[in-house]
Formats: structure tokens, C-alpha cells, sequence
């Protein structure tokens, strides 16, 4: 039995105490209501599993146990690599062996809990084995297999039995009991429920003594569903909730307006070697019509790799320099303008010096290896480099009309005199902490109009939840004469054949991107790391034997910001022909006579990633090639290639992406703060709107939360965006 124990009377806040503290203080939960709110990750179903101890030759059968040891070798006649590990239950050991997947053995590290999937073999010996079993690391094992769960035990009479997330020195079955202990004190029942009744009501949802109930000691599946469905919903109300407040309260700080003549922006769009798209103009009309007002426009702009965006926010920024403040003659508003890395930010410093040269106003570059301004004084044609103190000066007194950097501008430092307008570039990579220090400055009093930009497409669901505070425009639509680029899953036999066809389009004048997984070359020792490439080893390899007669040079990120920017240069400018990179080149990179691109590995990429990586080649009108070189047999990253091989666009994809995914990986998703259940929600778009609506509709009412005080606690205790 437990001996966790709330200390005196049982109100939420009450803390734990008891032996097991210290561990329960690690895993987050200090209180009653931590420890009631920590979930099962998921339920084992009893009738699946074995004990290691019952096992026979020829059942196909799924066990869970601890490695106790784990090694690699080569077989002695065929020199097939072998990994093999032995995992013990608590009821006997059993020996699992891949072989040619020795990688499973380095994966599958002593001491890791690990479910084991597949077919009860015999050696010779007499001996049991499992050959090739599917394989997964657990975050934790079920309870206590080998225990009463198989016995006529007291617990048989769930339908399963729930598994916590991993936690150190507590079992999931210690966890269990002591929920049951506060269950039969009643605890659950004290909790005050933060989701209005009506609101329960309205979607049938369990109150939270039953949801609590349920979705740790369920007696049904259907129980367990309902339970987890309220309290998805409850995380994704409480987001939206918090979004929409922090959006109001933006909102209330007022802006300048920017309201330009709509022929000026015309004849600016017309500088442009090219016609805009119709997504390009519908999402500049509602951006500067929104920047007329005198509120903050705040929008997301989100728009598969390729589409376009540079092009939106240059027009907006133009608007923005274009307008004086009110009674005043000297300087303009400006506009900051934030990418994730250095390569992006000077790609954009570089492309807006030609957009707006025939401007009379300058623009600097902030980052950590240095700072430039354009035009310089003594050179109207280029840039220079300036010294830091000196640029600050000049964006603090708004000579400077545009700065373009990196976290580097969101120092505290950096002021502006009339900041208008700030740009975020891949708004993925930071994090709303970093977009509220970019717009929120001291000395300005009304807010920057915000765009945020990201070409990551995420599922609707997740931006109407992560990004609530801001309106969402699409550019759902890729310039004229686009070709989609081709793409396929390649299989060690037919690398030959793909390099041939590289050879040839390199004849043609195209140059080519290699993308692998690693920098160097692993420890020899290490012998699992063998079948991923390196961009050094396979930089070498490739111009030694496959294409000798080619200039092949690398990129990564361990390089000094110089030297990337001096390789960036040269495969630009097309000196070289192949780009041996790790995915350091994911983001925004524009070379427009890249057409292929082979991606090493390709299974070890999340398919985010391996879009992003396949947008880098579709910048111009010849076809472009996208090879996913695999050796992987596993269906699931199969299924997860092909997906990308057959998805329309990148929005297609999330939403496939997020249908592939069981509940356990969503927790990929730790980057968006959202929890395991409450990326339940995100695969549900009903529910989250229905959050949505319901969290608009309570803050119309009650703005300040005074009459949902556990709301109020919820949300302001919350990593959300919040302006002081
Ligand atoms: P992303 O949305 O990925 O940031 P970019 O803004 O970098 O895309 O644009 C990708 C490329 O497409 C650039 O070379 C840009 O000049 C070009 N481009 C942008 N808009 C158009 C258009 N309407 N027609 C043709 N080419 C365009
Ligand atoms: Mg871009």
C-alpha cells in the first residue's frame, strides 16, 4: 500500500508527504491536485501481454521488461551485424536479436524499459529467443508485470492497467495506489471543477470528480475516452483562454496607424520582376488594413516553403517606411525584422538593399558575429561594416529604417525611435517568450503592428490553439510555373541508378544538395552509430569516387558564421555544385539553381524537417528532384516517407503527420507546451473550435476572470504570452 499521505485536511493544495516526496517532487507533483492531475500515458490491455517466465516457442507475443545487457557483433561466417540484447521481467530473462539492425541493440541501452513485440523462436540449444521482435522504448512499464495484474488478483477486474509517464523511483504501480488512497478519502471530490457547468453541459463532458475517476481506474475503454476527451478539452480552453486574454490586452495598447496611399503599394509590388499571387495580394490588403487602424495588426502568416513570404513582408515593411510619424519631418516608422539564423537574416538584409534602393532611407543588419549597414556613406553600392555602438546609435535616433538580426535584436540594448513594425521569420523557432520581448519595448507606449511568419505548416488545430492570440492568413498557393518536385523513397539498390541521374542534371547546370544526418564520423568503438553518413566522410566519398569531376563542399553547424557565409556565397554564385550539409540548411536557404536535393537518413528527419528540407529546391522553374535515401524496413517510417512522397502541400501533410502519430509520439510536440492529452485535442478540430468559442465567449462576459477564479489561477500561472 501507499505511503504517500495528504498532510492534515485534503484541500488541492495540500502537499504530500511521505517517503516517495522527493521522487513525486521530481516528476512535478508537490500536491494533491499535481497528483490526481498526473495522468496514465496510456492503458495495457491485459489479455496481450506475457510474462517472460510463460513463454513458448511459437507464440506471438508482446513483453515488457528492463535491458540487462546489450551488445553488438558480427556473425562469425557472413559477417551480418548483430545486435542483442536481454531483458528481464521480474519473472526470467529472454534474449531478443536483430539481425542487420544491429543499431537496435546501441538504441536499447542497459537499464531502458522496453516493450518487445514479435514471435518466441528456439535455438538449437533448446534456448528461446525473440528474432527481430518490433521494438520501443517505454516511458515506463505497465504495473508490475508479473504480478497480481496476471493473477485472479483484485485488479484483474479493470479493463487495463494505466501506465504513468517514466518516473524515476516510483512505479506506476505505487502511482496507482496512491490515486486510489485519495480516491477513498474523497480528495478527488473536493477539487473545485475550472470548466463552467453549462459549459460541460454543452459538450457532454464528465465533471472532473468522475473524469478523475475514470481516467485513472477506468472500468471501460468508453470511460477512459470520455475522461481523456475532458480533459484535453480543459487544457485546450484554459490555452485559449490565456491567448485570447493576452491578445486583448496587446490589443488595448493602441498602435500607429500605417495607412498608405494603395497606388504607392502598387507601384511598389510593380518593382518586382514578377506578378504577385493572388494569395500574395489578398494577404497584403489584410495586413495593411489592419495596420490603419489604430489597434496592433497581429497576424500569422503561414505559407509552404516557396510561396512567398520575403515578398508580403516586404511590402508591408515598405508601407511602414514609407510613413512619417504624425508632425514630424525627420526619420520614419521602423521595422524590426527577426530570423532564426545568421544565414537568413543577412539573405534578407541582402535582398531588401535591391528592393528598396531607389528609397532615401538605410538599413542595418544585427547579429552575433558583427553588424552592417546599407548604403554606407562612403559607398552608396554596398554594405559596410559598422560597429555595434554605432548602429544601435542609429537605430535609438531612427536613422536607420529596417533592422534585420537575430536573437541579437531582441537584447535589451537595441531601441528603436518609432517602431512600428515587427517581422518575425519562422516564428517556430522562437519561442512566444522571444516575440513578446521583440514587440513589447520600453519607452513605446503603443504597440508594433506583429507579423509572425512560419513555413513549418502545422495542422489547423494546433495554430488556432498555439498562435490564438493572432489571425491566421494562408498563402495556400505557390507562385506560376512551380513545378512540385519530385520525390522518392530510394532503397540501397537503386543509389547507383540516382546518382546517374544527378550526374546528368549537373551536366545540365543544376547543382545539388547532400543532407546528412551527422557532422563527423562516430567513434570507431561505437559501432552503431555505422550506417548513418556524415557530411565530412560522405563529402569525401562522393568526390572521390562518384563525382570526382565536380566541385563538393560542406556546411554545417559547428562552422564559424564566416566560413558558412563564404561556402553560402560560393554555392550561390554557383561555384560549387554539390552541398554537403546537415539540416542547418532546413531554413529559408534560397538558391534558386538547386534542383536536387538527396537527404541520407531520410527516416531519422521529422517530416516537418524533411519538408522544409525538400522546399530548398523548389525555388525555381526547372524540375526539381527530392531522393530519400533509406535502408529502413520499418512500416511505419515507411508510411511516414510516403506520406511526404504523395502529400499536396505542406498543410496536407501536417494534418497526415498528426494522423500517423499515436497518442504516446505527439509528445513530440513538448516545444508547443502542450501535454500529452492535450495533443489528444489537436487531432480533434471540433473540439478545439468549441474551446475556442467557449474561451471568447466567457472572457466577453467576465474580462478580467473575476467570477472563475480557478480559471484565473490556470491561466495566469501558464506559459503564456503576457504583456505587462
Ligand atoms: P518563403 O515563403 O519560403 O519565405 P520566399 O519569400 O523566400 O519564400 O520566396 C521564394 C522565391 O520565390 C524567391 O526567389 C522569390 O523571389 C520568389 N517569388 C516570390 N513571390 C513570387 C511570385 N509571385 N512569382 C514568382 N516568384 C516569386
Ligand atoms: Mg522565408
Amino acid at each position: 500500500m501507499s505511503d504517500i499521505s495528504p498532510s492534515n485536511s485534503l484541500g488541492a493544495h495540500v502537499r504530500l508527504q511521505g517517503s516517495h516526496k522527493t521522487a513525486l517532487v521530481r516528476l512535478g507533483i508537490d500536491t494533491v491536485a499535481d497528483l490526481l492531475y498526473h495522468f496514465p500515458a496510456r492503458y495495457h490491455h491485459i489479455a496481450n501481454m506475457k510474462r517472460i517466465v510463460d513463454l513458448q516457442k511459437g507464440d506471438e507475443v508482446i513483453i515488457y521488461g528492463t535491458v540487462v545487457s546489450a551488445k553488438t557483433k558480427k556473425t562469425f561466417k557472413t559477417n551480418v551485424p548483430v545486435g542483442e540484447i536481454v531483458v528481464d521481467d521480474g519473472s526470467g530473462k529472454i534474449t531478443a536479436t536483430w539481425f542487420h539492425q544491429a543499431f537496435a541493440a546501441s538504441v536499447l541501452t542497459v537499464g531502458t524499459s522496453v516493450k518487445l513485440a514479435g514471435k518466441v523462436q528456439e535455438k538449437k540449444s533448446g534456448v528461446l529467443y525473440l528474432g527481430n521482435p518490433e521494438f520501443e522504448k517505454t516511458k515506463a512499464l505497465p504495473i508490475d508485470v508479473g504480478d497480481s495484474l496476471f493473477s485472479e488478483g483484485e485488479d484483474i477486474q479493470a479493463f487495463a492497467a494505466p501506465v504513468y509517464p517514466e518516473t524515476k523511483g516510483i512505479t506506476s504501480r505505487f502511482i496507482m495506489h496512491a490515486v486510489k488512497k485519495l480516491f477513498s478519502l474523497g480528495a478527488h471530490e473536493l477539487l473545485a471543477d475550472p470548466i463552467p457547468t453549462d459549459v460541460l453541459k454543452r459538450y457532454n463532458l464528465p465533471s472532473l470528480a468522475t473524469a478523475l475517476v475514470w481516467i485513472h481506474t477506468p472500468e471501460k475503454e468508453a470511460d477512459a475516452r470520455a475522461a481523456r476527451k475532458r480533459f484535453a478539452f480543459e487544457e485546450i480552453f484554459m490555452i485559449q483562454v490565456a491567448r485570447a486574454q493576452a491578445r486583448a490586452m496587446y490589443h488595448s495598447l493602441g498602435a500607429y496607424s500605417i495607412a498608405p496611399d494603395e497606388n504607392t503599394i502598387v507601384a511598389f509590388t510593380d518593382t518586382f520582376p514578377f506578378p504577385l499571387t493572388t494569395a500574395q495580394e489578398h494577404a497584403i490588403v489584410a495586413i495593411i488594413e489592419d495596420m490603419g487602424k489604430d489597434e496592433p495588426m497581429t497576424r500569422l502568416l503561414e505559407g509552404d516553403v516557396g510561396s512567398g513570404k520575403t515578398v508580403v513582408a516586404a511590402a508591408t515593411a515598405y508601407a511602414v517606411v514609407i510613413t512619417s510619424p504624425e508632425g514630424q519631418d525627420f526619420g520614419t516608422f521602423q521595422v524590426a525584422y527577426m530570423a532564426p539564423t545568421e544565414i537568413l537574416a543577412s539573405q534578407h538584409f541582402t535582398s531588401f538593399q535591391t528592393y528598396f534602393k531607389h528609397l532615401p532611407i538605410r538599413i542595418g543588419l544585427i547579429t552575433g558575429s558583427g553588424c552592417k549597414v546599407f548604403p554606407s556613406k562612403s559607398n552608396p553600392e554596398e554594405a559596410t561594416n559598422i560597429s555595434r555602438a554605432q548602429l544601435l546609435k542609429w537605430v535609438a535616433n531612427g536613422e536607420i529604417a529596417i533592422l534585420f538580426g537575430t536573437h541579437a535584436l531582441i537584447q535589451k540594448s537595441v531601441s528603436f525611435k518609432h517602431f512600428g513594425y515587427a517581422i518575425i521569420d519562422e516564428q517556430h523557432r522562437f519561442g512566444t517568450a522571444q516575440r513578446e520581448k521583440l514587440v513589447h519595448r520600453d519607452g513605446d507606449n503603443r504597440a508594433p503592428h506583429l507579423l509572425s511568419m512560419t513555413a513549418t505548416p502545422i495542422p489547423r488545430t494546433l495554430a488556432l490553439t498555439i498562435y490564438g492570440d493572432l489571425d491566421l492568413t494562408l498563402l495556400d498557393e505557390l507562385p506560376a510555373g512551380r513545378k512540385s518536385v519530385h520525390t522518392s523513397i530510394i532503397t540501397p539498390d537503386m543509389r547507383e541508378k540516382v546518382y546517374d541521374h544527378i550526374k546528368t542534371e549537373l551536366a545540365a547546370g543544376r547543382q545539388a544538395y547532400v543532407i546528412c544526418p551527422r557532422i563527423d564520423e562516430p567513434d570507431p568503438d561505437k559501432r552503431l552509430a555505422l550506417n548513418t553518413k556524415s557530411v565530412k566522410a560522405e563529402a569525401a566519398r562522393l568526390s572521390h569516387n562518384i563525382f570526382p569531376d565536380h566541385t563538393i563542399d560542406i556546411l554545417h553547424g559547428k562552422m564559424k558564421p564566416k566560413e558558412k557565409d563564404s561556402v553560402m556565397a560560393r554555392f550561390s554564385s554557383g561555384e560549387i555544385d554539390i552541398l554537403v550539409a546537415t539540416s542547418v540548411v532546413e531554413v529559408g536557404v534560397n538558391v534558386p539553381n538547386a534542383t536536387l536535393i538527396v537527404i541520407e537518413g531520410a527516416e531519422r528527419f521529422g517530416l516537418a524537417q524533411l519538408h522544409q528540407l525538400r522546399g530548398r529546391v523548389q525555388r525555381s522553374s526547372h524540375q526539381a528532384y527530392c531522393y530519400l535515401f533509406t535502408d529502413t524496413n520499418a512500416s511505419q517510417s515507411l508510411d511516414r516517407l510516403n506520406a511526404l512522397v504523395s502529400a499536396r502541400d505542406g498543410f496536407a501533410l501536417a494534418e497526415m503527420d498528426l494522423s500517423l502519430r499515436g497518442a504516446g509520439e505527439l509528445s513530440g510536440d513538448k516545444q508547443w507546451g502542450i501535454s500529452d492529452i492535450g495533443m489528444e485535442a489537436i487531432k480533434n478540430l471540433p473540439l478545439v473550435e468549441a474551446a475556442r468559442k467557449e474561451a471568447t465567449l466567457l472572457l466577453e462576459k467576465d474580462p478580467h476572470l473575476t467570477n472563475h477564479p480557478e480559471i484565473k489561477k490556470a491561466v495566469d500561472t501558464m506559459d503564456a504570452p503576457h504583456l505587462e
